[in-house]
C-alpha cells in the first residue's frame, strides 16, 4: 500500500536527504520486542531473546514472533508484548520523577495498558495508579493486561478526561499517550496508511489539545506532565507541547540521553524514527507544572468494612505481611475488595471523584462461609504459600487456558491455584471426581491448540 503523497511530502522537509532510508524502513519487518515483568520472573518460556532494549530494563528484542497466544507464561503475566520505542517512557519516567515519598500516577489514555503495565513495574507498593479509558469497548482488554500484570493499588476508570476535575492537582505524574494520527504505525499496520489526511491530523491535533488541557489541571505543584503519540508529526508532537507550555504554564525538562541511542532530539521532545532506531515511530516530552495548585476532593471508602468471621477465614488465604498491611470492605455486590491501608486517602479522593470506575482490588466473594477466589487474585502476589498449589505442564496449562477440563493426580476436595512455572494462571476446585475450572468464559483462548 503507498503511502500518503502529502505525507512524503511533509517527511522531505522533515528528514531531507535521509527520506528514501525511512522509505524503505517502512518496508521491513518489524522488529518484534517484549518486556518482561518484574514482580513475575519464571524459567518457562518460549521465548528466544535476541538483545536488550538499551532504554527499558526489562524490554528484549525476540529473535522471532511466537505465538504468543500458546505461551501460558503470557497468560500469567510474565512478559507484556510491546514496541520497543514506546518502552522509552521508561528512561523517561526514571530521570523525570523525583521520590520524596510514595507517588500518584495517572495513565489518562491507557488502553490495551502497555504502558499502564510499564508504569506499574516503575511503582512501588505504597505507589497509587489510576488507569483511564474513554472508549467503553476497550476497557476488557485493559482489565484482562492489568490484572495479568499483577499490580494492585490500582482503580480502573472510563471517563472522558474532561470529567476529572474534582482531581485537581493531585498526580505526580500524568501521562497522555494520545490518540493520534499514526504515522508511526505505517509499517506495523497499513491500515493505518489509509486512515491518514491532513483533515485528520489536524482533528487529531485538536483533540491532543482538548485532553492537554484537561491533563494539566490534574498535575501536582511541580508534577509531570508526559505527553506521547504514535506519530512524526510536527502538528501534534512539538506544536502541541509549545503551546501547552506556553498557555498552561509548563516547563518541558531535560532528559539525558546516550549518542548512540540515535534518537532525535529537539527543543520539546524526543522522536524516533525507524530507519534511525529499532522500533516504529514515536514521540515523548516530559513537562513540569509551573503555577497551577493542588485543590482535590479528599475522602475515605465509604463501603462496608469486612465483618470480623470473614476477615478471620480470610486470613489464610493471603500472604500474612501483605495481609497485615490491607482494609477489607464490602462492594455493593457482594464482592471483597483489598486496599492498602497507607493509600486509603488515595482511593477515597478517587472514588469520590469519579464515578465511572472500578472499586479496587478485588480479591473475591463469601458464598455462606466459603470463599471463592478472584481470578485477578489468582494473578496477584498476594496468595499465600499454604493455598494448595498445581503446578501444571504446558500440555495441562493450555487445557486449563482453554477452559478445558484436565487429568491430575487424586487429591482432596477444595481449591487450587493452578500454576505455570510457579506463576499464578488461574483456579480450579476438585469435588469429588468433578473438577471446576474457574477461567473467566472470555479470557478463554479460543485458538486451536495442537
Ligand atoms: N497507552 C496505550 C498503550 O500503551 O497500550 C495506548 C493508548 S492509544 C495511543 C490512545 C487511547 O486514547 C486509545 O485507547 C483511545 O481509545 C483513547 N482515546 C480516544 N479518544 C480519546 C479522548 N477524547 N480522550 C481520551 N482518550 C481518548
Amino acid at each position: 500500500m503507498t503511502l500518503p503523497e502529502k505525507f512524503i511530502e511533509n517527511m522531505q522537509t522533515r528528514l531531507g536527504e535521509a527520506l528514501p532510508d525511512f522509505q524503505k524502513a517502512l518496508d521491513t519487518v518489524p522488529p518484534v520486542s517484549i518486556r518482561f515483568n518484574p514482580a513475575k520472573s519464571t524459567q518457562k518460556t518460549v521465548l528466544e531473546i535476541e538483545e536488550t532494549i538499551p532504554w527499558s530494563e526489562n524490554g528484549r528484542y525476540l529473535k522471532s514472533r511466537p505465538v504468543f497466544t500458546l505461551d501460558p507464561a503470557f497468560h500469567a503475566g510474565a512478559y507484556y508484548v510491546q514496541e520497543a520505542s514506546s518502552m522509552f517512557l521508561e528512561h523517561v519516567f526514571k530521570q523525570v520523577v523525583h521520590r520524596k515519598g510514595p507517588i500518584k500516577v495517572l495513565d489518562l489514555c491507557a488502553a490495551p495498558g502497555g504502558k499502564t503495565t510499564l508504569l506499574a513495574s516503575l511503582l512501588g507498593k505504597d505507589d497509587f495508579l489510576v488507569a483511564n479509558e474513554v472508549v467503553k469497548n476497550r476497557l476488557g482488554i485493559l482489565k484482562e493486561n492489568l490484572s495479568k500484570w499483577g499490580f494492585n493499588n490500582l482503580i480502573i476508570s472510563n471517563q472522558d478526561p474532561e470529567t476529572f476535575s474534582d482531581l485537581e492537582g493531585f498526580f505526580d505524574v500524568v501521562l497522555v499517550d494520545a490518540p493520534c494520527s499514526g504515522e508511526g504505525m505505517f509499517r506495523k499496520d497499513l491500515n493505518a496508511r489509509n486512515e491518514w489526511s491532513e483533515a485528520h491530523v489536524q482533528m487529531c491535533s485538536a483533540r491532543q489539545r482538548r485532553i492537554l488541557s484537561a491533563a494539566a489541571m490534574l498535575v501536582a505543584p511541580n508534577g509531570v506532565l508526559i505527553y506521547s503519540t504514535c506519530t512524526f508529526n510536527e502538528h501534534e508532537n512539538h506544536d502541541n507541547v509549545k503551546w501547552l507550555n506556553r498557555t498552561l504554564d509548563f516547563e518541558t525538562l531535560k532528559i539525558e540521553t546516550p549518542d548512540e541511542w540515535n534518537i532525535e532530539e529537539k527543543e520539546n521532545g524526543f522522536q524516533f524514527f525507524p530507519h534511525r532506531n529499532k522500533g516504529e515511530g514515536f514521540f515523548i516530552a516530559t513537562m513540569k507544572n509551573l503555577s497551577r495548585e493542588a485543590r482535590f476532593v479528599k475522602g475515605k471508602p465509604d463501603f462496608n468494612r469486612l465483618k470480623r468471621e470473614q476477615r478471620a477465614l480470610l486470613e489464610a488465604w493471603i500472604k500474612p505481611e501483605v495481609f497485615s498491611e490491607l482494609e477489607f470492605y464490602y462492594k455493593n455486590d457482594g464482592n471483597i475488595i483489598a486496599m492498602r491501608t497507607a493509600l486509603l486517602g488515595q482511593y477515597g479522593s478517587v472514588l469520590r471523584a469519579l464515578s465511572k470506575r472500578s472499586s479496587g482490588f478485588e480479591i473475591g466473594i463469601f458464598k455462606g462461609k466459603d470463599f471463592v477466589p478472584s481470578h485477578a487474585f489468582a494473578l496477584s502476589d498476594m496468595v499465600s504459600g499454604s493455598i494448595k498449589r498445581l503446578e501444571l505442564e504446558e500440555k495441562e496449562a493450555l487445557k486449563f487456558l482453554k477452559k478445558e477440563n484436565f487429568d491430575f493426580e487424586e487429591g482432596e476436595n477444595g481449591w487450587l491455584l493452578v500454576t505455570y512455572g510457579n506463576l499464578g494462571l488461574g483456579w480450579i476446585k476438585k469435588i469429588g471426581d468433578r473438577m471446576n475450572n474457574y477461567l473467566p468464559t472470555e479470557w478463554r483462548i479460543r485458538m486451536e491448540v495442537e
